[in-house]
């Protein structure tokens, strides 16, 4: 046999580590009342990073789902087959309570603790995240329906994970879905032509076709359909309390850029029983109560995938050598490497903080209530829309490698854009910063007196403060204020992610995305901090589990 050449210069395989070796996740959990819950995010992470569930991830985008509208015999079904990994994940997801089970649990720090675990398995493979995620935000919704609630919200909640088409009730848990895009509008959800028409016995019976319904084998869905009264929200079900199946079609599912372990469908309702939730014509109110807890997914999904792609740049460039030395001893990728930690530390600690405001607005706290609308507004516009970057850059880090399937890097680097697509896209969440502002002067209040919590402590950050200000006092009309949303959005996240770094970060971490983010004359692109910041310190603080195992 001829030796053709030997293997050297590789990175070994990045595994056996801990997604929860993140010091900045764990003091953020601890700051805000929910150290009672770190064994569990350990063990979550550790299994994030095992061998074992990192097959279970790649089998699952791999072997996407497959749609089976008829039986061999023509009967139509409209089943969707699943690999046996996505269903393993989708077992340990629910097993752990990423999904409903934070609002059955009375501990302070519920939201907290399960944005922590949430946070640490969506590393390991995010597409199984958007079922849980839309389970988790159902129950505030579902909440506009008490009777409904009181039947559902403990099977959403229980930590059972019981797959198959059979009538809700009889299940040992449930998963749920959310059915509002339509073909022909899906930020304007007013554009809806769904009907849903009254039967006798107080259900409705929706037709109509929905261009984009995720998780098409969930037990029950969320759907918005027009009724006499206006746009209004129903609790659908896929299979009927007589165990016969519902009136839902399943007509495609989509070819998408990432996301491909997860089955997003198109669908058609044909006279679907459906059960309405909170007051007709007043859809938009009550979805939006579980929009608003998707959407503080998307910006811990996207965190978590900034803390995935660091982590695989730190291992990479550990272990390559070019040009004499190893890559992270390089000045100028170490530049590189420390900015995108920067950005990742900035991402979770507004995510976590994001989270604890909604603990707090559970327990009654106004000023959290508050702070979370215009905070979350913003936090999905910027941290979303810093992923896709993030990830190219990170995805650039390993060179020619990262561009190949095996690294694991073109999966991150497919979801990133879908978290900042979904659940109001880039404009959509930064005209509802502007509809924050405008109709809720109590959000801004509430974002001053979090931002100004770290009055004094750093002058970049007073100075940004002052300045924006200024940026709100000339806002003006608004059609010019639409022409100022995406600025302001950006602005309003990166001060607060200032203000949580100056007062709760790593200091290095905090005195660059000071200078890099809040003031100076530095690039745009990751790798350009100014030259004096303190990348060891950076870097030192930026552990990320590698090592582990
Ligand atoms: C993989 C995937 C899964 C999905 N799963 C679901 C699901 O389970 N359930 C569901 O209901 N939907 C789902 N969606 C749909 C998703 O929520 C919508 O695609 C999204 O809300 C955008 O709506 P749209 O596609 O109709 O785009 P449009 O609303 O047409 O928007 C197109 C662009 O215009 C911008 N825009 C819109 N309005 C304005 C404005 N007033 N000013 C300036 N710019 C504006 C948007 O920001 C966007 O950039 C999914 C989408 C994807 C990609």
């Amino acid at each position: 046999m001829t030796v053709t050449h030997e293997v050297t210069n590789q990175a070994p395989p990045l595994t056996g580590f801990s997604a929860a070796d993140d010091p900045a996740l764990l003091a953020a959990l601890r700051r805000d009342g929910g150290a009672w819950g770190e064994p569990e995010v350990l063990e979550l992470g550790a299994l994030a990073g095992s061998a074992a569930v990192q097959d279970q991830a790649r089998w699952a985008e791999e072997q996407p789902p497959r749609l089976h509208t008829h039986d061999r015999y023509g009967h139509r079904v409209d089943e969707v087959e699943f690999h046996p990994a996505w269903h393993q994940l989708m077992a340990t997801a629910v097993e752990h309570g990423l999904h409903a089970a934070p609002w059955t649990d009375a501990r302070p720090g519920a939201h907290l603790v399960r944005a922590a675990k949430f946070y640490v398995w969506s590393q390991a493979e995010p597409g199984h995240g958007c079922p849980v995620s839309m389970t988790y935000a159902a129950v505030p919704a579902l909440r506009a329906a008490p009777e409904l609630a009181a039947q559902y919200e403990p099977l959403l909640a229980a930590r059972t994970y019981d797959f198959g088409l059979r009538a809700p009730l009889t299940k040992h848990g449930l998963i749920a879905g959310m059915s509002m895009t339509e073909k022909q509008g899906g930020s304007d959800v007013r554009a809806n032509t769904t009907r849903a028409v009254p039967a006798a016995d107080g259900s409705y019976r929706l037709t109509g076709h929905k261009w984009f319904t995720s998780a098409p084998m969930s037990d029950v869905f969320l759907a918005l359909a027009q009724t006499d009264e206006g746009l209004s929200c129903f609790l659908v079900p896929r299979v009927l309390p007589d165990g016969t199946r519902n009136g839902m079609r399943l007509m495609r599912l989509k070819d998408k850029l990432g996301n491909r372990s997860n089955a997003s469908s198109e669908i058609e309702y044909e006279d679907a029983v459906a059960w309405p939730v909170g007051e007709p014509g007043r859809g938009v109110r009550t979805i939006v109560e579980m929009v608003n807890v998707t959407r503080l997914d998307c910006v811990l999904g996207s965190a978590a995938g900034m803390r995935a792609g660091l982590r695989q740049a730190l291992h990479h460039t550990a272990h390559r050598r070019a040009f004499g030395r190893e890559l992270d001893r390089q000045p100028l990728m170490r530049s590189v490497l420390a900015d995108l930690a920067v950005e990742s530390e900035a991402a979770t600690v507004l995510g976590m903080r994001l989270a604890a405001a909604v603990d707090r607005s559970q327990a009654g706290d106004a000023g959290e209530s508050a702070l979370r609308r215009l905070a979350l507004a913003a936090g999905k516009y910027w941290v979303c829309k810093r992923g896709s970057t993030h990830a190219a850059e990170a995805l650039e880090c390993l060179g020619g490698n990262g561009y190949v399937e095996d690294s694991g890097m073109p999966r991150l680097y497919r979801e990133a854009p879908l978290l900042s697509i979904w659940e109001g896209s880039g404009n959509v969440a930064a005209l509802d910063v502007l509809r924050a502002l405008t109709r809720e002067p109590a959000a801004l209040d509430a974002y001053f007196t979090e931002v100004e919590a770290a009055a004094g402590a750093d002058r970049r950050l007073d100075a940004a403060v002052a300045g924006l200000r200024k940026m709100l006092a000339a806002l003006g009309d608004p059609e010019r204020a639409q022409l100022m949303a995406r600025s302001l959005a950006e602005r309003l996240a990166l001060v607060l992610q200032g203000s949580l770094l100056v007062r709760h970060g790593t200091p290095a971490v905090a005195d660059a995305f000071c200078a890099s983010r809040l003031d100076g004359e530095w690039g745009h692109a990751f790798g350009t901090l100014p030259p004096d910041a303190d990348l060891d310190g950076i870097l030192g603080g930026a552990r990320t589990g590698r090592d582990v195992g």
